[in-house]
């Protein structure tokens, strides 16, 4: 969509680097405190910080650690 304007296109940047995109994601998943693991694990951390902040009422302004 890129990932964050609402447009569902995952590799569209709309000509701005701040969209979020699936270059940004190959790139996450390459790091090492992923440890390489690549852009499918980089994803479903996302999408699991971003659930757990969600539960918790909390998108707008995320607490520091989510940890239990
Ligand atoms: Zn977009």
């Amino acid at each position: 969509m890129c990932y964050t304007c609402g447009c569902k296109l995952p590799y569209e940047d709309h000509g701005d680097p701040a969209n979020i995109i699936e270059d940004h994601l190959k790139q996450a998943g390459q790091t090492d405190t992923i440890d390489k693991a690549g852009a499918t694990k980089a994803k479903e951390n996302l999408l699991e910080l971003i659930q757990l902040q969600q539960q918790a009422g909390s998108l707008a302004q995320p607490r520091e650690d989510y940890n239990e």
